[in-house]
Parts: C-alpha cells; structure tokens; sequence
C-alpha cells in the first residue's frame, strides 16, 4: 500500500468569540489517502492555517521539506519510521510547537488508517489494552462575569455533570491572570471561595479538578492561594503558572499538598521529560494532536510511567481528537482519567456534529472501542458548511 494524497482542511465555526479560551472554534482535519482507497482521518489542536502550509509547502531542502512531499509514495503501515522522517526532514523549522502538532494530526492519521487496514482498534496497534475502560472528567466552563454568578453556575454545571453520569468534573476557575473568563479581575483569593462553595454542594464524594490558566504571576504567590485548597480534597490543580516557569512548577511540588498538573502546550516528548524532571509536575497531560500524534504520546505515557507520573489527556476538539485520546487511554496502565465533554453539553456545531459516531460514556466509564482504527467518521456535509481552507 502507497500513501497517494494528504488533504488538510481548515475549519471554523461561524459564531467565533476570539476573547473565549476555547480552541474548539478552529479545527485543523487531515485525511491521508493511499492506492487501496483507505483513508485516515486526524486532526490537532493548533493554529490550522500554519499547520495546512507546513502540509502543503513546497520542499526547498532536505532539512526544511513540506509534510505532504514526504508522506506520498511512502507505506503507510510503517508509522514511526514515517514519523521520524517527517521529524527529521523539517528539524529546520519544526523541531516544537506548530511544526510537532502538524506531524500530530498526520500521525493520528497514519494510526487510523493502520487499524482501518488490519481491521484492529488503534488500542490494539499501540500494544494492547491494559485498561478495559477508562473514567471520564466533564470540563465545567462557568459563564457570568461577576463572582456570585459565575459560582452559582459552577454549581449548576456540576449537577448536570452528575446528573450525566459523571464521576468527576473539572472546574475551571479563572479569575485573574492573561486568561481570565469573561473579563474577571477578582481578587486570586477568591479561587478558594469559588471551590469551597463547589465542594459543599456536590459533597465529599465528586472527584474534583481544578484549572486555573497560568492566572498566578510566580510560585510565591500561587502557593499563598493554592494552600487553601489543601483541605478540599481536590484530585489536581492544572496549571497555576507559565508553563515556561518550569522551577517554578518544581517550587509547587515540592510544597502543596496537591497534585500539579501541566503539559496542554507541550510538543514533543522532549518537553515532556523537561516538564516532569525540572518541573516535577505530578500528573502529565499530553494532548494526542498536539504532543505529535499517537506515536509521540505513547512515547510521553511510558516516560511518565518510568517516573512514576499520572497521565491525564487533555482533549477539547472533537470526536477525532477524543477517540485518540481513548485508544491512548485504554493502551496506558497509568492513564487515571480523560478529558470528555458529551457533544449533548458543548455549544460548538463542529464539537457536536463533525463526527457522526463519537464514543459514548456507559456506567460512567467510556469502554475500549472496538472499530477498526479510531473508529469514528467524518459528517461530510458539516465538513464541508465549517471548511474556510
Ligand atoms: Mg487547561
């Protein structure tokens, strides 16, 4: 079998609010077609305008070459030895960030495709299941730009997360730093009142997460707050610095009694042993399209494993994106939970309907899939309404 043609698409949903920290407005779809009429599907988390010229550009020299240059006329079955070569053949350029989350989407695909040929799940591919199934986390976005409201609908998110089925919720609570919700500039103290006012209405047994989005300027200060929540029994607490501060990160372990949390960003596997070694964050958080693809975040997973290191995906695209994540999930011992927000919850079209059988929650836990590859499919006809490029 010979890769034929790699199509990138890029869309966007028509209602984009730029000022929201939700990157499901955007979506960068990759489909890799070969002589046998397969085709894989992927996707990443990133800029799609960037990632569709990393993808089409001309090749100039051996070390800056366009992604879709070096895929056609390659086996699509032979995965790593096309990832390193999409590695090595754009190290000018690509090496972190955008150029690691382009060959991401390419690698899920080549996965995708793998298990549509062999007729196996990716789960299966990766080496096999040691989960059987793996728990959910519902991400809670509160809505209200004053303090009482956005707290009153943290709550309400977290009964409809219940009521769902879900065992754990992750809040997101924001107040002040470069991503705050909503145009809030609350006080950095009042995060503890948000989250105490959450826990005394869902009770002692919700497993609860905390993201906060980088909002504390240095470890000093966030621990000045993040102490306060030691009594609430809180699972982790994602992301209080800039995820540049990697000592900072280190400070945080080494003196909250609570879980950190980080690896959103990180591209590359290399960033992932810098963020877990110098950082010493305790649970990782590979997102599959962005850290490069199923082959890069199982690399992640066993160098987490080998530390000792909880794996916890995030995921916040679409039915693509979390089917990776589950067969990521289901092939890693330490993976604790997913990401997974039911499309019946989210607003965005492209989360609810570009794939048309995306996998469902069940007794609280989402089951290892069992189609061949990802096993989820595309909505042409919303591919084609949301596709601007
Ligand atoms: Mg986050």
């Amino acid at each position: 079998m010979k890769i034929t043609d790699v199509v990138s698409h890029i869309l966007m949903i028509p209602d984009v609010h730029e000022g929201d920290a939700d990157s499901a407005q955007d979506n960068l779809v990759v489909e890799i077609h070969t002589d046998e009429g397969i085709v894989g599907i992927g996707e990443s988390d990133t800029n799609p305008w960037g990632a569709k010229a990393l993808i089409d550009s001309p090749s100039t020299h051996n070390m800056g070459m366009g992604l879709k240059d070096i895929l056609v006329g390659q086996d699509p079955l032979n995965i790593e030895a096309l990832w390193d070569l999409m590695y090595v053949r754009t190290m000018h350029f690509g090496r972190r960030g955008l150029g690691v989350s382009t060959i991401g989407a390419l690698d899920m695909a080549l996965w995708d495709l793998k298990g549509k040929a062999l007729g196996q799940p990716c789960w299966m591919l990766l080496g096999g299941a040691r989960q059987s199934s793996i728990p959910p986390y519902a991400s809670l976005q509160p809505q209200g730009g004053e303090l009482q409201t956005y707290t009153d609908s943290l709550v309400d998110w977290v009964q409809t997360a219940k009521d769902f089925g879900f065992k754990a919720v992750k809040l997101e609570v924001t107040l002040t730093g470069p991503y705050a919700h909503g145009g809030l500039d609350a006080p950095e103290e009042k995060t503890v009142d948000v989250v105490e006012a959450v826990r005394a209405a869902a009770g002692p047994d919700l497993m609860i997460l905390v993201d906060v989005q980088y909002a504390f300027q240095n470890a000093r200060q966030a621990l000045r707050t993040l102490k306060h929540l030691e009594p609430l029994d809180l699972y982790f607490v994602e992301t209080p610095l800039s995820i540049d501060d990697l000592d900072g990160y280190a400070y945080l372990h080494d003196n909250l009694d609570i879980r950190i949390a980080a690896g959103e960003w990180q591209t590359g596997r290399f960033e992932f042993i810098d963020l877990m070694d110098r950082g010493k964050v305790d649970v990782a958080q590979p997102d599959v399209g962005r850290v490069g693809g199923l082959t890069e975040a199982r690399r992640v997973c066993h160098l987490a494993e080998d530390r000792g290191r909880i794996i916890v995906p995030h995921c916040w695209k679409t039915g693509i994106g979390i089917a990776a994540s589950v067969h990521m999930a289901v092939n890693t011992s330490n993976c604790a939970l997913v990401e997974f927000l039911p499309s019946e919850l989210c607003h965005s079209i492209m989360r609810k309907e570009l794939v048309t059988d995306e996998l469902r929650m069940e007794n609280g836990v989402i089951p290892a899939p069992t189609k061949p590859g990802l096993g989820i499919e595309l909505n042409r006809a919303v591919l084609e309404r949301l596709k601007v490029g």
